[in-house]
């Protein structure tokens, strides 16, 4: 039996072991974890779960649903609450061991995506707690809703962003009454196993929450196969999603999908274009590796020559550095085998007649590339196809709108788009055009909880967000009283 273990990672203490039924599982097996910020040093050896302790895991939350969706709401309402003051309170160690762990802008972790977390668990707490059963008279009977907590929830999550994430999808699977096997990416383990010690110490009994790692065709695969499982909650990639649909299909289990984007920034002659500019330089900055991320860029004709120009100019202002360092401004590549993907991109556009306007180069010593815009031949070119999830940007240009709307809808993704517009009337006619989760008109990432997320096409498959997670990890009931039952 190996021995529990804990890592130093930035000089915050990690555990790298699988936390079952509230306590930390020790593996023979690991699998090894590096840094984006210095690839030539091991950051951790972290437990390697296989399909038994897949089956110990669900096991354990069988047994913690018991408890847990047992609990009044307003108790769990209150363990979560403790969560999310306990997240704020590690903020920052949470924050450097995420950078150092996946690389994204320490100055993003530390001042958004890490308190985006507390804010995720506060919100479902508050919003589980205010649910209100529906209730209507009809025919000589009273219709009541209720929500019945669906059973043990497995949360699959990627690497990018992986703290705000997987708080997203477990808080509320919890909410509603679930408990949650949370297996995180293998390419950024360390944040999760922290907010599995801080689900210890909120008081979450035993088996409400528990964390696997491992590699997601072993370990990730046996969770998905379990009967026991009742809800899988997925964010990856579309390859990653067929297989998790065939494991939630066999067991008729329902399962949501959010999953990759290739969201257009459409910018309009009306709007304002150096705005408009700032905001696609931004997409750059993580380099790239957003989901939501505006790559495409379709800008009207009349001020195309401009809009490069000044997009020119930001992206020249933009720093690669070491993510640590806050004047840093483009974050290195998670992976050299990602760094290898996206560089595969750029090199197959160029051989296939793309214009590389700037970038196309990785730099040497580090694992960045360099902020790239690429204007495709065609526009069936698979730089405007097909997801890079790097600092890739293609540029098209348009002259009316339907042609731009034609543009936008024209790939098989439809997460999201970003419209810059100066017209009231434009934005609501192409609010209603485009194909996607979510446009957002002259701004970017700002999203109230309450709203759906979730893509069309191969984007993904359900919405999360507000009531709609709470649904999705409920089973609802309606109950049809005859207006005679004795009170
Ligand atoms: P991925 O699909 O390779 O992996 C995601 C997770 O699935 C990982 O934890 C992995 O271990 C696990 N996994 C892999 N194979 C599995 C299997 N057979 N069974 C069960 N689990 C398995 O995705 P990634 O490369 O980590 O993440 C990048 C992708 O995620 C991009 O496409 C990005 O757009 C997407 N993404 C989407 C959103 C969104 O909200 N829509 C947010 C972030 C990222």
């Amino acid at each position: 039996m190996a021995e529990s273990a804990r890592v130093t990672v930035g000089g915050v203490e990690v555990s790298v072991d699988h936390l079952i039924g509230g306590e930390r599982v020790a593996s023979e097996r690991t699998f090894e974890c590096r840094s984006p910020l210095d690839w030539d040093h091991t950051l951790a050896d972290v437990a390697r779960g296989d399909a038994s302790v897949a089956q110990r895991a669900v096991a354990a939350a069988v047994q913690g649903f018991h408890e847990w969706s047992g609990l009044p709401v307003g108790e769990r309402a209150s363990a979560l609450r403790r969560l999310a003051d306990l997240i704020e309170a590690r903020n920052d160690d949470i924050a450097l061991v995420e950078t150092l762990d996946m690389g994204f802008l320490h100055r993003s972790m530390r001042e958004r995506l890490v308190a985006r977390g507390a804010v995720n668990f506060r919100f479902y707490a508050d919003m589980a707690e205010a649910h209100a059963e529906p209730r209507w008279p009809a025919r000589g009977t009273t219709h009541t809703v209720q929500r019945m907590p669906a059973g043990p929830a497995v949360v699959i999550t990627p690497w990018n962003a992986p703290f705000m994430l997987a708080t997203w999808k477990v808080a509320p699977a919890l909410a509603a009454g679930n408990s949650v096997v949370l297996k995180p990416a293998e390419w950024s383990p360390l944040s999760a196993s922290l907010l599995a010690d801080l689900t210890v110490e909120a008081g979450l009994p035993p088996g409400a929450f528990n964390l696997v790692q491992g590699i997601g065709a072993e370990v990730g695969a046996a969770l998905t196969a379990d009967p026991r499982v009742r809800r899988i909650s997925f964010t990856g990639s579309p390859e990653t999603a067929r297989h998790i649909g065939a494991a939630a299909a066999a067991n008729i289990v329902p399962f949501t999908a959010e999953l990759g984007g290739k969201g257009p920034l459409i910018v309009f002659a009306d709007c304002d274009l150096e705005a408009a500019a700032d905001q696609a330089a931004a997409q750059y900055e993580d380099s790239g590796q957003v989901c939501l991320a505006g790559t495409r860029l379709l800008v009207d004709a009349w001020v195309h020559d401009d809009f490069v120009e000044a997009l020119r100019a930001r992206t020249e202002a933009h720093v690669l550095g070491d993510s640590r360092d806050d004047a840093t401004t483009i974050a290195p590549i998670v992976h050299p085998d990602h760094l290898a993907r996206v560089e595969g991109f750029v090199e197959r556009a160029r051989s296939a007649g793309d214009t590389i306007v700037w970038g196309g180069r990785r730099r040497s010593g580090s694992l960045h590339y360099e902020p790239t815009l690429v204007q495709p031949a065609s526009n069936d070119s698979e730089i405007v196809q097909r997801e890079v999830f790097g600092p890739v940007l293609t540029i098209q240009s348009f002259s009316t709108e339907a042609e731009a709307v034609e543009l936008a809808n024209s790939t098989r993704y439809g997460l999201s788009a970003i419209v810059y517009t100066n017209s009231a009337e434009r934005a609501e006619r192409m609010g209603a055009a485009v194909r996607a989760g979510i446009v957002w008109t002259n701004t970017f990432l700002v999203r109230d909880l309450a709203a759906p997320f979730g893509g069309c096409g191969l984007s993904g498959i359900g919405r999360e967000g507000g009531n709609h997670a709470l649904d999705f990890h409920s089973d609802l009931k309606t109950l049809i009283h005859a207006n005679n039952t004795a009170a």
